[in-house]
């Protein structure tokens, strides 16, 4: 059982969670000003690392809030998580709780 720490709840099991893709892709301000390949790349194209990697978590079974996640792709740890809105954390050794993370 791998354990979400959700940054309203606290931990749960990961169950109770969706996961929602790359965290941090903003919308473009004038999406008409794309071409077809930029909006191509917005709409499809997201990075794929081997490390930590920015991603967006639902907890669905819980208080059904977005937030943010520093997960390592190679290890599955989660290195933090963050309410949705706020900056990535920086993701060197520390705490895995939110209650050590600024943000
Ligand atoms: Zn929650």
């Amino acid at each position: 059982m791998l354990l979400i720490d959700c940054p309203h709840c606290g931990p749960r099991n990961e169950v109770e969670y969706a996961y929602g893709g790359q965290a941090h892709v903003a919308r473009p301000e004038d999406p008409y000003a794309l071409d077809d390949r930029e909006w191509a790349e917005y709409l499809f194209y997201r990075d794929n690392p081997r490390g930590d990697y920015a991603e967006r978590w639902h907890h669905t079974g819980g208080c059904r809030k977005w937030f943010n996640a520093i997960r390592d792709t190679a290890t599955y740890e989660f290195r933090a998580t963050y309410p949705a809105g706020s900056a990535r954390p920086g993701t060197g050794p520390g705490p895995t709780s939110h209650e050590g993370v600024q943000p």
